[in-house]
């Protein structure tokens, strides 16, 4: 088995050889661990299933999210990335480990990281300004500031025109984009997103990204995006790290040094992205063998 070695360049994965378990990836900053926005220590998360069977989701997962970084979690489906990012939202708990936010535990959901669902859940019976100001009214913000703030983010994600639709009036894309709008409302200092961008047409999908690129660009806020598609996550992050097969953990990472605003055509991310694949591809053969594995035993 080949060991990691360190990158030459900053766009060089480290490599990793899929043909065995790969051994935990440690992504842990050149910084004291208080100086990370977040940080998973060794977590590991197991669910028991109706049937009472004992399924490691997530195995050690070792990580550090710089403040302001944004990174991009990939890996084949059902390999942990939504129980990762559910145990930093604080919806999950790790049976082991730890997971921190500034350095302290996370002990549950807080209004500091907004979560972002592949379906966005907008209350049906409110417009989606009174969506927005209903969210701020939770977090206390002042009854005259609330429309203002609503509306500015309506106008920076292109809804304010939209503003006293209901839900059902608006396409997926909109919906989407409304959620957004609400969840940076609330000025949180993580924006936490699992395949927010999964049920949308190709290009919906492509316009979101570049507003969520320029919304980056803006607020400069820690992001961790939850995606299993390759050139969405090449095209937005500062990192991308990948997932091994479950029980999951982290394998490798690229670092995506590309200037922002970027393109889709830059061939740069198109060489990262080639690369992420391949890495990928390599997973999904391996869950494939494992499972042929299994029938065989069965059989
Ligand atoms: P991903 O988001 O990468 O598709 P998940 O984190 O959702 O993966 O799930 C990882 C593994 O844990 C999967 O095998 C899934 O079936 C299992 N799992 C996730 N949530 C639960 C749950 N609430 N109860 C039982 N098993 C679960
Ligand atoms: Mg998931």
């Amino acid at each position: 088995m080949r060991a990691f070695r360190p990158s030459r360049c900053p766009d060089e994965p480290r490599e990793v050889d899929m043909s065995s378990t790969p051994p935990a990836l440690h992504l842990v900053a050149e910084r004291e661990p208080s100086a990370a926005k977040l940080s998973l220590r060794e977590a590991s998360k197991a669910y028991v299933q109706a049937s009472g069977e004992r399924v490691p989701a997530v195995d050690r997962a070792t990580l550090d999210v710089a403040p302001g970084e944004f990174v991009c979690l990939i890996g084949p489906s059902g390999c942990g990335k939504s129980t990762v990012l559910n145990m930093i939202a604080g919806l999950e708990r790790a049976d082991e480990g730890r997971v921190l936010m500034d350095g302290r535990p996370v002990e549950g959901p807080g209004p500091d990281r907004a979560v972002l669902f592949q379906e966005p859940s907008l209350f049906p019976w409110l417009s989606v300004v009174a969506n927005i100001e209903f969210a701020l009214e939770l977090r206390g913000t002042q009854k005259r500031d609330r429309t203002e703030r609503a509306m500015a983010w309506l106008e920076k994600v292109g809804l304010a025109r939209f503003a006293l639709a209901q839900p059902h009036e608006l396409s997926p894309g909109m919906r989407q984009r409304a959620a957004l709008a609400r969840a940076l409302s609330c000025e949180p200092e993580v924006l936490l997103a699992d395949e927010p961008f999964g049920a949308l047409d190709a290009q919906s999908r492509e316009v979101l990204q570049r507003e969520l690129q320029q919304v980056w660009l803006e607020t400069k806020n820690t992001f961790v995006f939850v995606t299993h598609n390759v050139r969405e996550a090449v095209f937005l992050a500062d990192r991308v790290v990948l997932m091994s097969a479950r029980p999951g953990t982290f394998v490798a990472e690229h670092r995506i040094s590309s200037p922002r605003p970027r393109a889709f055509e830059d061939v740069l991310l198109s060489k990262v992205v080639v690369d992420i694949h391949d890495h990928l591809l390599k997973e999904v053969e391996a869950i494939a063998a494992l499972e042929a594995g299994a029938r065989t035993d069965l059989a």
